[in-house]
């Protein structure tokens, strides 16, 4: 932008200068311009209502109504952060590391157990570590068979690109298909699965 000899605009208010109107055009509408423009109404009229009082005692009043306003600026600043963040919760999250799932099931004589992992490796060695001790259902009936040793593993099926509601979902529709007896809940987890097997034998239910 060439610089003119005639243009020369200079802001009094934030020690801002110029030789460009396009620049000046710009400065008159930044955010610290307008809130200078603000802060000097604010001195105006506060020496206005205030004029009756002397300036020594105006100085102190002047100190306690900056604070006070400095105070109210930060709690609006932080009313405002907390309102972005619910705001920011109802917005849904980028759908984000999707990976492939397996369902798969676990053949216990005649009962069943279905499931789903992002890792099936890693979900047998869990398994076989719960075995030894878990009260739950299916490592009861897996230690009354004489261990892990004596299960059968069954990949029912693999869905690419699942977040874990969509791997839920898959799992959901598996389930209802096999219809195994060594499930407590159904696969979202809220309630028991109507195809449990009953039990009384101190086995619990969550
Ligand atoms: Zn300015």
């Amino acid at each position: 932008m060439p610089q003119s000899k005639n243009y020369y605009r200079k802001c009094e208010l934030c020690d801002f200068n110029t030789h460009t109107s396009s620049a000046w055009s710009r400065h008159i509408k930044t955010i610290k311009h307008l809130a200078n423009i603000e802060h000097q109404k604010f001195i105006k009229n506060f020496i206005v209502a205030n004029r009756h009082i002397p300036y020594a005692q105006l100085q102190e009043i002047w100190r306690i109504t900056i604070k006070l306003k400095q105070l109210k600026e930060q709690k609006e600043q932080q009313q405002l952060k907390q309102q972005q963040k619910e705001e920011a919760k109802l917005i849904p999250k980028e759908p984000k590391d999707l990976k492939q799932v397996c369902i798969y099931c676990i053949a216990v004589g005649e009962d069943k157990y279905v499931g789903h992992t992002f890792n099936l490796k890693n979900r047998i060695s869990t398994h076989r570590q719960k075995c030894k001790s878990s009260e739950r259902l299916l490592y009861k009936c897996i230690r009354e068979i004489g261990g892990c040793d004596n299960v059968e593993y069954t990949e029912l099926a693999r869905y690419d690109n699942c977040d874990l509601t969509k791997a839920i979902e898959m799992e959901t529709k598996h389930f209802y298909e096999v219809k195994p007896s060594l499930n407590m809940c159904v696969p979202t987890g809220k309630h028991i699965s109507p195809f449990m097997k009953s039990v009384s034998n101190n086995i619990k239910q969550y």
